[in-house]
């Protein structure tokens, strides 16, 4: 099975170089940023770079289910400051407008942080509810919420947690998940051996349902597991080892969706491309 494996490359200079730069690693899936990510109101894309992107996206072979682009960081659903919420909603609004517009089918974030001035529910049920808002304001994009690291005050680090958001959201058609390794190990999941892995992926499988998995971020960890510390590093250099991208990638649970390389050293992402590549099954 050939699986579906990129990184999330650079869209400087406009969102239709992302596919040259995903082509250039021997990528067939990538992601991207379709807006200055450091920005609560960037530009809107430009007629013509839209045109270049979908240009790009067929001369390199890239089809639009295998692009998973990530949202800006600034997001915060969840916010218990009402500006922030707002501009949280517009701006995903805006990220998901922006993917309708290039012809892509999800975008991915997280899912948001407390601040440690609501409860952990009152919080997933607002998440939840800006989810709802921004899916009517938009058509045909998923909104994929990517499990985190629980850093600080971030929601979303248990699949428990995930579900709950889930749960609260109107079009389950519309919702997804997105598990990155390195997050799950810093929230306390132990994928370092074999049999850690598959008691994950069962667990995410009861509580929240295989249907709903739209994309992987495949990240080494420089924390160990339970650090509750978000911090990628390069496959096989970090605490969780090359091992658990040989079963990722041999799980035929992973065979139709983007697996993305979020590590830090782009230099090498056409290297760790081509090893994950020796582990596809025939
Ligand atoms: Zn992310
Ligand atoms: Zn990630």
């Amino acid at each position: 099975m050939t699986k579906y494996i990129g990184a999330h490359v650079s869209s400087a200079g406009g969102v239709q170089n992302a596919p040259l730069n995903a082509k250039e690693i021997g990528a067939n899936a990538f992601a991207l940023f379709t807006r200055n990510q450091r920005q609560w109101f960037p530009k809107p894309l430009k007629e013509e770079d839209i045109e270049a992107f979908k240009t790009n996206m067929a001369e390199c072979g890239f089809e639009p289910r295998y692009v998973l682009p990530h949202a800006s960081y600034l997001i915060n659903l969840g916010s218990p400051r009402e500006e922030v919420m707002k501009k949280s909603r517009h701006a995903l609004t805006d990220e998901m407008q922006r993917c309708e517009q290039l012809g892509l089918s999800m975008v991915n974030f997280h899912p948001g942080a407390n601040l440690g001035e609501t409860s952990v529910s009152e919080c997933l049920a607002q998440i939840a509810e800006g989810i709802n808002i921004c899916l009517e304001r938009t058509e045909g994009v998923k909104a994929v919420i990517e499990n985190t690291a629980g850093q600080g005050s971030n929601l979303g680090f248990t699949f428990e947690q995930i579900a709950e958001i889930i749960d609260a959201v109107e079009d389950k058609s519309r919702v997804g998940v997105c598990i990155d390794t390195c997050h799950a190990t810093a929230a306390g999941y132990d994928i370092l051996t074999e049999e850690g892995y598959r008691t994950m992926m069962k667990s995410y499988e009861e509580l929240i349902g295989l249907d709903y998995l739209c994309g992987m971020h495949l990240n080494d960890s420089k924390k160990g597991v339970g650090s509750r510390v978000d911090r990628h590093e390069s496959l096989g250099d970090g605490e969780i080892g090359i091992a658990l991208f040989e079963w990722i990638i041999r799980d035929p649970r992973t065979d139709h969706i983007p697996l993305i390389l979020e590590t830090p050293n782009p230099d090498r992402w056409a290297d760790e491309i081509a090893l994950l590549r020796t582990f596809e099954t025939k």
